[in-house]
């Protein structure tokens, strides 16, 4: 098998312990399976990503002995492509633009009574469909993709360390927007156009991200693309229990002893404690770990 996989960090901060059990994850596996590992750095969100920030989390990469197999792409210079694969998603009648805002869809949702809790997605009510009326002469905000029609909304997929996990995007999240209303590429769109150019056949990341995989998938079969393997790794948690991340004020790696971030990053995926001097020995001597563990059907690590 010609294995592909990546690591694709937001810079939005530095690497924090939680990312580097993604990062040493994928490494790990495109290692234990003879494949490559790539990086990208996926800087859609372009004002939140201070500058200089990739080159910061490319040297914390390195420093752990983490090194990409290819030059990294970077997603700020791929709007070409996200253009393109929109372009043909509204040629096949799967996308579509939509004038709504946020507080539109709270009326829309109210009047068919749906009541929002606070923080809860929005499942969008359908308002600019072409069949509602499309856009009835307001002007264009975002692009969605259609979730019903052509496709199926329930999507049921196979995680190498949760099992079958199953989403009906249709109810959970409904069409989902491709072009945010500030003119930025969605995650969701770049992410499968980008796994798809690059060939990706496995996809390892936190488990903060599993329920995206439903939409991904369903835009993955809108554009033709492959499917990949998917496993999705435990997340770090700090001492008030939430998981770590850059929004919550997670510090930076330590790297002052890089083995130690590295074993560190180890245990939350379930392997044994290896001693190394360097980091390049360590991940030398944990990959066969890592393959072991994986001969098993699920993954032993903990949830
Ligand atoms: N860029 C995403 C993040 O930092 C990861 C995307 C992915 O692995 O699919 O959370």
């Amino acid at each position: 098998m010609n294995y592909r996989g990546r690591f694709a960090p937001s810079p939005t901060g530095p690497l924090h312990a939680g990312s580097l059990v993604a990062a040493l994850a994928s490494w790990l596996d495109a290692r234990a399976h003879g494949g490559r590992w790539l990086v990208r750095i996926e800087d859609v969100d372009h004002p939140r990503c201070p500058p200089g920030t990739d080159a910061v989390v490319l040297g914390q990469l390195a420093a752990c002995g983490l090194m990409p197999d290819e030059t990294p792409w970077v997603q700020s210079a791929r709007g070409d492509a996200y253009r393109q694969a929109l372009e043909s998603l509204v040629a096949s009648g799967q996308a579509y633009p939509c004038a709504c805002t946020r507080q539109d869809i709270d009326a829309a949702l109210a009047a068919r009574g749906v009541v929002r809790e606070r923080f809860s997605e929005r499942p969008y009510p359908g308002t600019c469909r072409p069949e509602s009326g499309g856009l009835g002469g307001r002007p264009a905000r975002a692009w969605r993709f259609r979730v019903d029609g052509s496709t199926d909304g329930r999507v049921e997929w196979w995680d190498r360390r949760l099992g079958n996990q199953a989403q009906d995007v249709a109810a959970a999240v409904g069409d989902f927007v491709l072009k945010r209303a500030d003119g930025l590429w969605a995650y969701q769109l770049a992410v499968v156009v980008d796994d798809g150019a690059h060939g990706i056949t496995h996809v390892v990341r936190g488990e903060d991200l599993a329920d995206n995989t439903a939409r991904q998938i369903l835009l993955q079969r809108a554009l033709g693309l492959p499917l990949p393997s998917y496993l999705h790794t435990p997340l770090v948690r700090g001492a008030d229990g939430h998981k770590l991340s850059k929004q919550n004020g997670a510090a930076a790696l330590d790297l002052s002893g890089p083995v130690r971030a590295l074993q560190a990053a180890a245990a939350v995926l379930g392997l044994p404690e290896i001693a190394a001097h360097t980091p390049a020995d360590w991940l030398e001597r944990t990959v066969p770990a890592w393959a072991g563990m994986m001969r098993v059907p699920i993954l032993g690590v903990s949830r």
